[in-house]
């Protein structure tokens, strides 16, 4: 069912040059289930080397075939979304359920770039001078380096494919290692809707070593990465030096606000799926739940019940509701997280251990009266805690909510209106939803402020990073 995994470079499927390969872990059980090529400095030359002869023939496909190859590759991952799901699930290690709906989201992905890759509009600015035209146009930046993480292997890929191939770019991806193989059957689908080679390529390898090549490479216009805030300054830094491009999706520590108005029972079920999807490990996962005091109890109550009904198992299980974690670093620090708040002075409401000793299984955590100072509170827990603390009124919830340099995403509930505009007006993220939960459609924008990164993902703006604005005046 796990076949190994190679690299994709100049449209074929290939070890690497030094015919190096790393093991894959399946987390639910930690045996192995296969292995991944790893990347040598020749792999990656022969990758750059490829993307530039890519641009050349992709920029000059016209949008409109552009967008139906895409539309195809869509279909074929629909086609096989069960099959690649099971990848997903024996590598990454969430519920089968959850791995199907990525496999389909990133079908919905394409097929909205695919659609918006005909709308690459430029325009024409009316002149002062009788006979001059003044045109602005709007071309692809060049070859993408993208970086793109475990937690979710192909949702973060294909935002930065779709948008690369929809305004006519070519890309390299640095896929994750620990969760190679969906990653690289999103990739077979575009091969098998007949992208020509070179215009896509996919390696693994050592993140720093790839990074540190290609992001300086005269080759590489435009870098694409998502995964922790430490990281991405690191690899902002380094495209600043070189004047690249830079998008960057990065950590969260998305606040909950709670107020005393809100649908108590309803909150806290809506959040208690959400927070503890793909346990935990997603960037915009609530994490402080910010409740005015007179519902804190019963949202608490609520939400500790609803968390320890929640079953926990192998992600292929039926009626498994959250997997493993997807590697041993989550649960260490874990751990670490949860011993920190308890001696900080929080109390463990419900969970806080890891399940076992085979597998990286860890129980969905609640923490209540969690102490600011405590490391949770602070740094991106990015697993399955959840961290309740009291707040007097809402200037005390917005002050806890901006207290971070992190801006990524929040969450409100309340039912006054006026409750509704202070919360939306007076959070500092990228995306806020109130009431209901409606972030990360293809069609809306999705990014961070602050330490959380720069750019969107999403939405029409996303293609605007891969293109660059060229002006045109002429006369006669
Ligand atoms: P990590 O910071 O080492 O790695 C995070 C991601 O960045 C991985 O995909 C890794 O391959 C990549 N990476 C690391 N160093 C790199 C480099 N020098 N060049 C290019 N890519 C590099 O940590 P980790 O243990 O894998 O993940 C834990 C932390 O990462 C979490 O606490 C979370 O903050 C963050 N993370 C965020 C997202 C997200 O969706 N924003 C996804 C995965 C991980």
């Amino acid at each position: 069912m796990y076949s190994d995994v190679l690299l994709y470079i100049d449209g074929k499927w290939t070890p690497s040059a030094d015919g190096k390969a790393d093991p894959v872990i399946n987390p639910a059980n930690e045996n192995k289930l296969g292995t991944v090529a790893h990347a040598s400095i020749a792999d990656l030359d022969q990758a750059l080397a490829a993307a530039e002869r890519g641009f050349e023939i992709w920029r000059n496909v016209s949008a409109f075939d552009r967008s139906k190859l895409m539309r195809k590759a869509a279909d074929l991952l629909r086609e096989r979304a069960e099959s690649i799901a099971r990848i997903m699930t024996l590598e990454q290690g969430k519920p089968l359920a959850q791995s199907r709906m990525e496999v389909l989201g990133a079908a919905d992905t394409i097929d909205w770039f695919a659609e918006e890759a005909r709308r690459t509009y430029g325009r024409i600015v009316p002149s002062r001078t009788a006979g001059v035209d003044q045109l602005v146009y709007k071309r692809p930046v060049g070859p993408v380096a993208a970086f793109t993480p475990w937690n979710f292997p192909i949702n973060q890929a294909v935002r930065k494919i779709s948008s690369a191939l929809a305004t006519g770019c070519s890309i390299i991806v640095k896929g994750p290692e620990e969760t190679p193989g969906s990653p690289a059957e999103l990739i077979r689908a575009f091969a098998d809707a007949g992208l020509p080679a070179g215009v896509l390529n996919l390696v693994y390898g050592t993140p720093a070593e790839i990074s540190e090549y290609l992001i300086p490479h005269p080759v590489i216009r435009k870098i694409s990465f998502t995964g922790s805030t430490a990281v991405g300054k690191q690899l902002a830094a380094l495209a600043g030096l070189h004047m690249k491009r830079a998008t960057m999706e990065l950590g969260g520590h998305a606040p909950v606000i709670v107020a005393a108005d809100a649908d108590i029972d309803e909150a806290a079920s809506l959040m208690t799926t959400h927070k503890f999807r793909n346990a935990g490990q997603v960037c915009v996962s609530p994490t402080r739940f910010l409740i005015e005091e007179p519902v804190y109890e019963h949202f608490v109550h609520r939400f500790t019940r609803l968390t320890s009904e929640l079953k926990v198992g192998d992600g292929l299980e039926d009626g498994v509701q959250m997997g493993p974690l997807a590697n041993a670093r989550r649960v260490q620090a874990m751990e670490d997280f949860v011993q920190d708040a308890v001696s900080c002075g929080a109390e463990l409401a419900t969970g806080g251990k890891r399940i076992g000793n085979a597998g990286y299984f860890f129980e969905p955590t609640v923490l209540t009266n969690v102490p600011k100072h405590a490391r949770a509170m602070n740094e991106e827990p990015f697993g399955p805690l959840a961290l309740m603390v009291p707040v007097k009124d809402m200037d005390d919830a917005l002050r806890e909510a901006n207290r971070l340099n992190y801006g990524l995403a929040a969450y409100g509930f309340a039912k006054s209106a006026k409750t509704i505009d202070r919360i939306s007006d007076g959070i500092e993220t990228g995306m806020i939803t109130i009431n209901h939960l409606g972030l990360a459609l293809p069609e809306v924008p999705f990014g961070g402020i602050r330490d959380s990164g720069h750019g969107t993902e999403g939405g029409a703006d996303a293609l605007e990073g891969y293109l660059e604005t060229r002006f045109v005046t002429r006369r006669g």
